[in-house]
């Protein structure tokens, strides 16, 4: 399927018909002209509208196509926005619903606009790390004004058709209605059919203003992404040039970006998170079971959380404590996270009280009896959750999925523990659960499919990005922490300091380095984690200059000192620390070095491909796509070097084993997959 075309009266639609999304396929854009020629040639048709239906106009680009020889074959969408755009008739574009990227590209190639106002048009080609590249940069602005078009082109973000008909002195919609798109378009061109000369977008101008602002606050957000940037120039070049030359450095930016790393990274971020969705050996056809209803135990820091997510999406959820304190307290922390979302404008107040209405306190475990699943957040001890579970399985009705939380323990010990370990699933969300997109889904040896599928599919209902793990300490991404903290660790030992590991790692494109991490959680958790682990396992190696930073009560911000110096969050570096640090060295003979950081940074993201390499090996991970997408929504991983694995693939896998084997000398052995696709030449993704 590509377009159908009918006529209505003296008026011909073309109406693309492209699922899901109307995508401009090759097959779609030969359509179009093809329709476009057949309209133009019937002394009977006066007016054409373009519309893509109800919900869609188009999403734009058929991303499937990237990188093949179908993207840019012949007729090229600038080739279909001409054609459209020099028709001897008007040509009415009727937008209903989605219209982003190329969508919106080609209904500015149309005389003009009509569209439903809660349809949604955007540009969002900079989250690939793209510019628009079939005029895009050059068009809105002379419909919109040079400012608010280089908002939207270098945020990405869609707005409302309301909102776009109400930008001052606007051409870009020319009616917008809460009716029938395609009955006020074929209206509409039954009002203008006789009009001359047609308007074409080409024709207008766009006023220059000035943008410095806008660049200097880009320039801080983007952190080293070169797309918002290059949206912003072509902005401003569409008010200082002719549109034909604009078109030409479009163009150019275009191919550039689409051949470089950044662009490599995002399409491919994009490709992991769809691909997480899919469980091989569970057929596609495998139902979800409904969940109606949400039970959480526990209303402690991940409780809470957890909690919010289904009452933002209106499913009711009962929480139960082992004491009314907890639970006032619980609610208290819910009902404040809420206020904040008030006072910033981004709730209603009557939102918040809807949304507390749905949460149903409880001390009673009776109370989850009606549940559809029921997620357990209580402390981190195995004997805990059993008995928790031993209770759950009494409770909760039959067919109902049960999940724990867990971010270290053993899910198979805990479902063993009752009837139904089939009905068992590991949810683990991440601090804060209200904010944190990744859900690692943790599948049991006796994990059923329906159940595993029931998981996953709620985690996208709460707009979670959800990744399949087998078990073992840690699962996919805390696993992987740790071999980042040890090679983090490693290279203080080493001489290194922590501002100067921080440094790096952000300058590679984290948020925050690993000693900000620590200070921000709190250096104190992972120390009593430590501490029990040397009193069960006598021998296990010490952690000395952590536990020694611990040893001072220096547990990060709450303390006012960590590894850093606080005032309020301002991170100083601290001369206690360097004199910890000074100790450490002379005690072990090392002098201090300053390590070149992009060194600091590989020997930390190489530290994750390694431990990643092990996950998969192990069967741990499904795909090394799902092992980039823990890491990009969960651990703060730029988005634009598309996940530690993919990183590793471009930079080049041999040259990965040589920079490890270099980095820990020559008797230290990498991963054994990781040693064997780099002898094959091979990648992981
Ligand atoms: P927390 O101490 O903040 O909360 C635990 C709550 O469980 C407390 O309010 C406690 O009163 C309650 N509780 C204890 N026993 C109970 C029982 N039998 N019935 C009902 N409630 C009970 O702990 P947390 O940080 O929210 O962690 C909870 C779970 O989530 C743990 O398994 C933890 O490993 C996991 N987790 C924590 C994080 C994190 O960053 N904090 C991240 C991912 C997963």
């Amino acid at each position: 399927m590509s377009t159908q075309y009918e006529v209505r009266g003296r008026v011909a639609v073309i109406t693309i018909d492209n699922p899901p999304v109307n995508g401009l396929s090759h097959a779609t854009r030969e359509g179009i002209v093809r329709d476009l020629g057949r309209a133009l040639d019937d002394p009977g048709v006066d007016a054409i509208v373009l519309t893509g239906g109800a919900g869609f106009f188009s999403a734009g680009a058929d991303i499937a196509e990237f990188g093949t020889p179908a993207s840019g074959a012949d007729p090229n969408l600038p080739q279909v926005i001409g054609t459209l755009e020099a028709a001897s008739k008007p040509v009415v574009a009727a937008i209903d619903g989605t219209c982003f990227g190329g969508g919106l590209e080609l209904a500015l190639g149309a005389h003009y606009r009509v569209a439903t106002a809660k349809s949604r048009l955007g540009l969002p080609e900079v989250n690939l790390g793209l510019v628009p590249g079939a005029g895009g940069t050059q068009r809105l602005p002379r419909v919109l004004g040079t400012r608010v078009a280089a908002e939207i082109m270098t945020s990405g973000d869609p707005r409302s058709a309301r909102d776009l008909a109400a930008v001052d002195g606007q051409r870009l919609l020319d009616r917008v209605v809460d009716a029938d798109a395609v009955d006020a378009a074929i209206a509409f061109a039954g009002e203008i059919a006789n009009v001359r000369p047609l308007p074409r977008v080409r024709d207008l101008t766009a006023a220059a203003v000035p943008l410095d602002d806008l660049r200097a606050q880009l320039t801080k957000r983007a952190r080293g992404l070169t797309a918002p940037l290059a949206a912003l120039d072509l902005a401003e070049r569409a008010a200082t040039t002719p549109i034909d030359d604009g078109l030409a450095a479009e163009r150019a930016t275009f191919l550039e970006l689409m051949g470089g790393d950044q662009s490599a990274s995002l399409r491919h971020v994009f490709f992991a998170e769809r691909a997480a969705r899919r469980i091989p050996d569970i057929p596609s056809t495998t139902q979800a079971r409904p969940i109606e209803r949400v039970g959480v135990l526990g209303a402690g820091t991940m409780g809470g959380g957890i909690a919010m997510n289904f009452l933002n999406v209106g499913i009711p959820v009962t929480i139960v404590e082992t004491a009314q304190d907890a639970l006032d307290r619980g609610l208290g922390v819910i009902r404040r996270n809420y206020q904040i979302q008030v006072d910033r404008g981004r709730l209603t107040a009557d939102a918040l009280e809807q949304r507390m209405a749905l949460l149903t306190p409880s001390l009673s475990y009776e109370d989850l009896a009606n549940c559809d699943l029921i997620i357990e957040a209580v402390f981190e001890e195995m004997d805990v959750k059993r008995s928790v579970f031993t209770k759950l399985d009494q409770v909760a009705r039959p067919g109902a999925v049960l999940a724990t939380n867990t971010s270290t323990l053993d899910v198979d010990q805990i479902a063993a523990v009752t009837s139904r370990p089939g009905e068992v699933v590991g949810m683990h969300f991440f601090s804060p659960a209200n904010v944190m997109r990744l859900l690692e889904v943790v599948r049991g040896k006796d994990t059923a499919d329906d159940v595993l599928v029931t998981a996953m599919a709620i985690g996208q209902r709460i707009g979670k990005v959800g990744v399949v793990a087998r078990i073992c300490d840690g699962f996919i991404g805390n696993r992987m922490l740790a071999a980042y903290r040890d090679a983090a660790g490693d290279l203080l030992r080493s001489g290194s300091t922590p501002a100067e590991i921080d440094a790096a790692i952000e300058e590679f494109g984290f948020a925050m380095g690993p000693f900000k991490v620590g200070d921000l959680a709190g250096n104190d958790i992972s120390w009593a984690i430590r501490k029990r682990r040397y009193a069960e396992h006598p021998d296990a190696p010490r952690d000395e200059i952590t536990d020694a930073l611990c040893e001072m009560g220096r547990f990060g911000q709450k303390t006012g000192a960590g590894w850093y110096d606080y005032e309020g969050r301002d991170a100083k570096p601290s001369p206690v620390v360097d004199e910890l640090l000074a100790s450490y060295w002379a005690r072990h003979g090392v002098t201090r070095t300053t390590f070149d950081p992009e060194e600091i940074a590989q020997r930390l993201v190489f530290a994750l491909v390694n431990s990643g390499a092990q996950i998969l090996e192990e069967g741990i991970a499904l795909r090394a796509s799902d092992i980039d997408v823990v890491y990009l929504s969960g651990y703060g991983f730029p988005r634009h070097r598309g996940g530690p694995m993919f990183y590793a693939d471009r930079f080049g896998l041999p040259r990965v084993v040589e920079e490890l084997r270099r980095f820990h000398g020559p008797d230290w052995e990498p991963a054994p997959l990781l040693v064997r696709l780099a002898a094959e030449n091979k990648t992981f993704n």
